[in-house]
C-alpha cells in the first residue's frame, strides 16, 4: 500500500533550501562554494510562465503578477555547495569526517581500536563523501552540452530511473525509482542527462518531496518544454528500520508542471507510460 503524497502545491511551498552547508559553523570548515544569496531570484521567463501555469496566465493575467512574487531561484544558476575536490581538499574533508566517525563509534559503546573497526571511520567517511557528491555538481554542468533543437512534439518519458539518496532527517538511505516525462517545445534534452539530473539531486541530503520538485524544475528551466512530469516512489529506511510506521510502504510524490498540470489526459498518459512497477 503506497503512501500517496500528491505534491499539488509545489509552486506555493517553502523556498528552495539554499542553506545547505557542510560543517556549517566550524572554524576549520573546508573550502565550500556558497549558493547565491537570497537576492538572486532570477528565473527564465518560460519557467516563470510554467510555474504560474496552474492559473493559466493567458486567461488570468493578473495572477502572473501575484505568482511572480513567489517565483523560485533559478535551478540552472545554482552554484555547487562544495568545492569540486582537489586531492588536498578531498583528503582534508575525509580526515575531518573520519575523526567524527571515531567519536561516533566510541559514543555508541564500541571500541574503535578493535580489529574489525580499525578502518571503519575512514571507509565510512569516504562513503559519505560519495553519497553526497551531488554537492559538487551543478545542473548547468550536466545539461549545458546536451540541449538539442528538435521539432519533436511527442511526449518523452524516461521511466524507472534508480534513485539512492539520504534522508536529511536521519541521514539513512531512501531509495526507489523515478519516472520523468516532458512535452518538448522545439528543444530536447539528451536522454542520459535526465538520469544525470536525478543523480545530482539525489546525491545530497534530501527529502523526497524536494527531490521530486527539483528534478521537474531543472528540466523545465533547461529546455523550456510545454510541460514536465515527475513521479518518485521510494522506500525510506528511517521508516522501515525504526519500525515506527508501516514497514515496506512506498512513498509516492509527484510534480506536474505546464500541460501535465492543466490537462488530465496528458497527465493520464504520462502516469500510464511512466508507471513504476513494484520493486
Ligand atoms: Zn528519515
Amino acid at each position: 500500500m503506497a503512501l500517496e503524497q500528491s505534491d499539488d502545491d509545489i509552486f506555493l511551498d517553502s523556498p528552495t533550501s539554499k542553506q545547505h552547508r557542510f560543517f556549517p559553523s566550524s572554524p576549520k570548515a573546508l573550502p565550500m562554494k556558497r549558493n547565491q544569496d537570497s537576492s538572486c531570484d532570477t528565473v527564465s521567463p518560460l519557467t516563470r510562465q510554467m510555474k504560474s501555469s496552474s492559473f493559466s496566465t493567458q486567461e488570468y493575467g493578473d495572477h502572473e503578477r501575484h505568482t511572480s512574487l513567489r517565483r523560485r531561484p533559478s535551478v540552472l544558476d545554482e552554484k555547487a555547495l562544495r568545492e569540486a575536490d582537489t586531492k588536498l581538499v578531498r583528503d582534508q574533508r575525509i580526515q575531518a569526517i573520519t575523526r567524527s566517525y571515531q567519536v561516533v563509534l566510541e559514543s555508541i559503546g564500541e571500541d574503535p581500536t578493535r580489529q574489525g573497526l580499525l578502518k571503519t571511520p575512514k571507509r565510512a567517511a569516504e562513503a559519505l563523501v560519495f553519497f553526497t557528491k551531488g554537492y559538487e555538481q551543478t545542473i548547468r554542468d550536466v545539461v549545458s552540452d546536451a540541449i538539442f533543437d528538435e521539432d519533436c512534439e511527442n511526449m518523452v518519458v524516461v521511466k524507472e530511473i534508480d534513485i539512492y539518496s539520504l534522508c536529511e532527517h536521519h541521514m539513512v538511505p531512501f531509495f526507489g525509482k523515478v519516472s520523468v516525462g516532458y512535452l518538448p517545445n522545439k528543444r530536447v534534452l539528451g536522454l542520459s542527462k535526465i538520469a544525470r539530473i536525478v543523480e545530482v539531486f539525489s546525491r545530497r541530503l534530501q527529502v523526497q518531496e524536494r527531490l521530486t520538485r527539483q528534478i521537474a524544475e531543472a528540466i523545465a528551466e533547461a529546455i523550456e518544454p510545454r510541460g514536465v512530469a515527475v513521479i518518485v516512489e521510494c522506500l525510506h529506511m528511517c521508516m522501515i528500520m525504526r519500525g515506527a510506521q508501516k514497514v515496506n510502504s512506498r512513498t509516492t510524490t509527484s510534480a506536474m508542471l505546464g500541460v501535465f498540470r492543466e490537462d488530465p489526459k496528458t497527465r493520464e498518459e504520462f502516469l500510464t507510460l511512466g508507471r513504476i512497477n513494484p520493486f
